[in-house]
């Protein structure tokens, strides 16, 4: 009979990896991280293009399991840069001595569920092959870089590089002429950098979309200090909150629609002062789930690119239309509208004049060849389910998980998956995930992940798995929060509509990071409601809406 080598296999060696890494030796488990990468960091290892950056605050973006960690970090900038992020997660890499246990430039392409042994045979890339109890996937959200099908692509005679895949040696664009294809959020970080450095840089719009300044600045010590000595509580607010943020202007209590104009001006105008996603999103109570009072905020976001914008032409186009404010993710810029003033950047509408193809020499739209010596493809990625697609995951009687998720991810609490004991996905489909501060959805992921590893030690049981019934009712809910929300009226990545034929389920859930948090705290609290240990089953809650809205005072009392 096969043998386990570890107790636990960890996918990823990001801002996951590296904590699920720690609790597991808290735990007493030995434990193996599998890392593509050659070294730590997950997506701020690979998303290296010029002005990447985070949008959360740093002082929020962080972890917070180590009170010692938290106040020995000196972040330099209000909102961190990404080589900065990664210098964080190799210092919490040494910090911990985690490396040891980490096998990088190593890339995991198989787990099979070995039922009579009730161990995951896992597969590398190397050839090698291991087994463990438990197989973690702390494989990101965003890390499979979406690389388009333009026809000719591999034909163009200069440079093309994917923001989500930049490489090491960086890119020299001086004198150079540069094509940048995608206005999402790497996009728009990314071309005002780009054009302080190149010759010329054409940028290939589909979408316009909303962005709002990020005030990036530095982070003096005394403002540092302030926050360090108030930490506890904001890490319990960021715990309770809707996205997993603490601080920021709060939400309105007025809806939108019943707020009059000049009120509501000053409002926006007081958030636009402040920078932020946190300012924007879910300004009032409304906005998430009207179009129409979402477009109450559009208009303010327009007017702010009609005066920023010279050419009023070039204004309109960049001015997004097509979906509602907030249901694509917002970006956060820094001087993204303002690059459209320079001589040397121009825009081209791809509604207007699609590409019909990529040239040798450059980018051939239906109007005209753009010559260029560097393409970017800022093209997005895969989101949610791609990576774990490219693993050949197999669960009970060798089912894939790729056919399981054919017509849309599905999982328990986005946890883990009927059919597949002892898998969890950690910021799964079906969890706040990518609608939240990361690294909170991740802690929380991993400590309730831990929780339940050492329930199953405590009691010496060896599988765990969801019941079939727990996940038909966790996707209903998942569904029925997003229904009446804006989420549903763009052609987002967040419902897969930026990979052709994916299917178009909304994957987060939209339930807020504080509600999710009561739902697992409670689904633990009752003995792992909705999962079979060891064959033993226990129903799943009967209602999940009945914990929507829960803050932390109704949750303690
Ligand atoms: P994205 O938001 O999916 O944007 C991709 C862009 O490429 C879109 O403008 C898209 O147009 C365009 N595009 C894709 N295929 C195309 C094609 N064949 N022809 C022309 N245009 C094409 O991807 P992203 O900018 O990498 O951002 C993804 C997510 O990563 C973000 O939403 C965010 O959650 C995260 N991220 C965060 C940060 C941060 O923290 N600061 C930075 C970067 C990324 P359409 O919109 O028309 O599809």
């Amino acid at each position: 009979m096969a043998k386990a080598d570890y107790d636990a296999i960890v996918v990823g060696a990001g801002f996951t990896g590296l904590y699920m890494l720690y609790k597991l030796r808290e735990l007493g488990l030995s434990a193996r991280v599998i890392e593509a990468g050659s070294d730590v960091g997950g997506t701020w290892y690979w998303n290296r293009y010029p002005g990447a950056r985070c949008d959360i605050e740093s002082m929020e973006y962080s972890y917070s399991f180590s009170p010692e960690l938290e106040q020995e970090w000196e972040w330099t900038e209000r909102y961190a840069s990404q080589p900065e992020i990664l210098h964080y997660l190799r210092h919490v890499a040494e910090r911990f001595d985690l490396r040891r246990d980490i096998a990088f430039d190593t890339r995991v392409t198989a787990a099979c569920w070995d039922e009579g042994a009730a161990l995951w045979a896992v597969e590398m890339d190397r050839g090698e092959r291991l087994a463990a109890h438990y197989c973690i996937m702390g494989t990101g959200c965003l890390s499979s870089p979406n690389r388009p099908d333009i026809s000719g692509l591999g034909d163009f005679a200069g440079e093309t590089y994917l923001t989500g895949l930049w490489p090491h040696e960086g890119v020299d664009f001086a004198g150079k002429r540069v094509a940048v294809i995608g206005t999402g959020s790497s996009g728009i970080q990314s071309i005002p950098v780009i054009a302080r450095e190149a010759d010329h840089v054409t940028v290939f719009q589909r979408t316009a979309n909303f962005t709002v300044p990020a005030h990036n600045r530095p982070l003096a010590s005394e403002e540092q200090a302030a926050i360090k000595a108030g930490y506890r509580e904001l890490r319990a607010l960021e715990r309770h909150s809707p996205g997993g943020v603490g601080s920021g202007p709060p939400q309105s209590l007025e809806p939108i629609l019943a707020t009059p104009p000049d009120e509501l001006r000053e409002d926006l105008e007081r958030r636009w002062e402040i920078g932020g996603l946190g300012g924007f999103l879910n300004t009032h109570p409304d906005t998430i789930l009207s179009a129409e009072a979402a477009d109450r905020v559009a208009e303010f976001l327009r007017a702010k690119i009609r005066e920023t914008v010279s050419d009023p032409d070039v204004a309109e186009l960049l001015c997004p239309a097509s979906h509602p404010m907030g249901s694509k993710r917002l970006c956060v810029d820094t001087g993204f509208h303002a690059t459209f003033n320079r001589e040397n950047v121009e825009l081209v509408d791809l509604n207007a004049t699609p590409i019909e193809r990529i040239a040798p020499e450059g980018v051939q739209t239906s109007e005209k060849l753009y010559p260029a010596d560097i393409i970017v493809l800022a093209t997005g990625f895969d989101a949610m389910t791609g990576t774990l697609a490219r693993i050949d995951i197999r669960g009970k009687g060798g089912a894939a998980l790729k056919d399981k998720w054919a017509e849309g991810p599905r999982s328990y609490l986005g946890l883990m998956c009927a059919g597949f004991p002892n898998l969890f996905t950690v910021t799964g489909p079906g969890s706040p995930s990518v609608i939240s501060n990361m690294v909170v959805s991740i802690e929380q992921h991993v400590e309730w992940i831990a929780g339940l590893l050492a329930e199953l030690r405590r009691c010496g049981a060896a599988t765990v798995e969801p019941l079939a019934e727990a996940e038909d009712a966790w996707g209903e809910h998942v569904s029925a929060v997003a229904a009446p929300t804006i989420f549903m009226q763009a052609d987002s990545w967040y419902v897969g509509a930026n990979i052709p034929g994916k299917p178009r389920v909304f994957m987060p859930y939209i339930g807020g990071v504080g509600t999710y948090r009561a739902i697992c705290k409670d689904v633990a609290a009752k003995n792992y409601a909705g999962f079979a240990v060891d064959g033993q089953t226990i129903p799943p809650p009967a209602d999940f809406t009945v914990y929507l809205g829960m803050t932390r005072e109704t949750e303690a009392a």
